[in-house]
């Protein structure tokens, strides 16, 4: 009899295919029906380690991609965006499967991450640096800057965007010339490990792209303390990013860190309402909420709430939920744990007092049955104290607040200790433009909600990161300043000549 053991999928650590030293694996589930679809090496400190001296040798010893010029560097990652470009499909359909978004959402995030290549491969062939009129004091002086690589990067990704997310850190990475050993979330890993197979034909070389697939608390806490890492990049929640901020103290490590949000949706009566509401939408329910810029506390205008309200319930309980790769409106959470605490924070909303308009509830109708499902769920009348409206729930939940003034609506939008986005809808441009001036936050919205580009920086402020990924400020993050003086004089400058 032959039984076939299906290998699972490995590390990629100096150019080679590596099994973990522990010998153990993880199972990876579909979260809409919790089958099993693939297994991966579960990695220990050991693989790190070597993941990092792969890297630290790429860099420092060998050289080669960080001495490569920016034009030939840049053909790499070109082929790289077309390599992807020509599996973008497959790549759709292994993150919708592995995460529960819907397919189409999926290939979004796949045509994003291909842009994203494309931009910083032609970012790093443009001008950079700059030169300085600077002072005599010394004599006639030449000061200019220039931008190199940080070194040995590690990056550590969430796994809400199980692809899209590493992009945006390993493009903007690569493209400036460090090594990098890259974490993605153990929960979705499949789109990366194929990424790294692109890498592997596109001819990288070897070290300068690693992978290790574990655990946060194995493989992402060594990445943010081992001194042989020159920076750490982090997507993922404020309470593991705080302590990623603390590991990286011991070398002074550069921190790059996206964190979670609490974004306030500020909608006016004079919006206009089948707009507001489709906006809305898109902002607490696109990839089933699990998203950190979601407009997940909708703060609506007295004289608007009641028609607001009762046209969102309308719709989202129109929402379809199913098989994410039948293209529904919604799939399912990524995981059962996930789904079990956005339906615990549903408990405590209700428990608070929250009015629960719709959903409120897991589905498990039809495809749904075996699934993590959960329909959309709006709160209404939910006050600034409540649990549901201060903490991050990253699921299909929007709580519903209501203002009289403007001054009202900016007080309330800003009362959290996240700063990730926001929005405002009104027809009164002045308005708008005063109410985003008062909005402490880094990416925000008019008459819109969740349009993301390449080409502009994205981050937090306040509790909600620090620093930016996308447009040049992300390629900037990766990459060191030198100022170089040179002394244009012939003769001594004559300093101590009266010794
Ligand atoms: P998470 O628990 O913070 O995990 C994120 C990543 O960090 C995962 O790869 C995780 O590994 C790893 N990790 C966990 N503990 C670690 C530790 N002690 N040291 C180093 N790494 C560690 O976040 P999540 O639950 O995956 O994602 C949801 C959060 O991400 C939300 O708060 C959301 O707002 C945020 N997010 C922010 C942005 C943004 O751009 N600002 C974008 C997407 C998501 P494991 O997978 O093994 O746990
Ligand atoms: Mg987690």
């Amino acid at each position: 009899m032959n039984i076939t053991v299906k290998e699972p999928l490995k590390n990629y650590i100096a150019g080679q295919w590596k099994d973990s030293s522990t010998g153990r694996t993880r199972k990876i589930i579909n979260p809409a029906n919790g089958e099993i679809i693939d297994t991966v090496v579960e990695s220990g400190k050991e693989d790190v380690k070597n993941a990092i001296a792969a890297a630290k040798k790429s860099f420092y010893e060998s050289g080669e991609w960080r001495r490569m010029c920016g034009q030939d560097r840049a053909d790499i990652l070109f082929k790289i965006a077309r390599e992807l470009d020509n599996v973008k499909e497959k790549m759709a359909e292994l993150d919708s499967r592995n995460q529960g978004k819907p397919y189409r959402e999926a290939l979004g995030d796949i045509q994003d991450a291909v842009y994203c290549f494309r931009y910083y491969a032609g970012l790093i062939t443009k001008p950079c640096g700059g030169v300085y009129d600077v002072n005599d004091e010394f004599g006639p002086m030449h000061s200019y800057m220039v931008h190199e690589p940080v070194g040995v990067c590690g990056q550590i990704t969430p796994w809400n965007y199980p692809l899209l997310m590493g992009i945006w850190k390993m493009a903007p990475a690569l493209a400036a010339g460090n090594s990098i050993v890259f974490k993605p979330a153990s929960l979705t890993p499949l789109s990366t490990v194929k990424m790294f197979e692109i890498f592997d034909k596109a001819g990288l070389p070897a070290g300068a792209a690693n992978l290790v697939l574990g655990s946060g608390d194995t493989v992402g806490s060594e990445l943010a303390a081992s001194n042989d890492v020159d920076m750490v990049t982090f997507t993922g929640s404020t309470v593991v990013g705080q302590e990623i901020m603390r590991a990286a103290a011991g070398n002074l490590k550069k921190v790059g860190l996206e964190l979670g949000g609490k974004s306030p949706n500020v909608i006016f009566d004079d919006a206009d309402l089948e707009s507001a509401v489709e906006w809305a939408m898109i902002g607490i329910f696109f990839n089933q909420g699990e998203v950190c810029s979601a407009g997940s506390r909708i703060i609506v205008q007295d004289t608007m709430h009641d028609r607001f309200v009762k046209r969102l319930v309308e719709r989202a309980e129109a929402i379809t939920i199913g098989d994410p790769l039948k293209d529904p409106d919604m799939g399912p959470l990524v995981s059962e744990e996930q789904m079990n605490k956005v339906l615990d924070y549903i408990r405590i909303g209700k428990e608070e007092g929250a009015k629960c308009l719709c959903g409120g509830c897991r589905a498990t109708e039809g495809d749904c049955a075996k699934g993590f499902f959960v329909k959309p769920t709006v709160f209404d009348g939910c006050s600034p104290d409540m649990r549901i409206v201060k903490e991050e729930i990253f699921g299909p939940v929007v709580t519903v607040q209501t203002f009289s003034t403007e001054g009202e609506a900016t007080l309330m939008a800003n009362d959290t200790e996240y700063g990730l986005a926001g929005a405002v809808f009104t027809k009164d441009c002045a308005r708008a433009l005063r109410v985003i001036k008062e909005i402490r936050a880094g990416i925000t919205w008019i008459n819109c909600y969740n349009p993301t580009f390449n080409e502009a920086p994205w981050g937090g402020y306040k509790m909600s990161g620090v620093g930016r990924e996308l447009g040049p400020h992300g390629l900037e993050e990766y990459q060191e300043i030198k100022q170089v003086n040179i002394n244009l004089s012939e003769t001594p400058l004559g300093w101590y000549e009266n010794e």
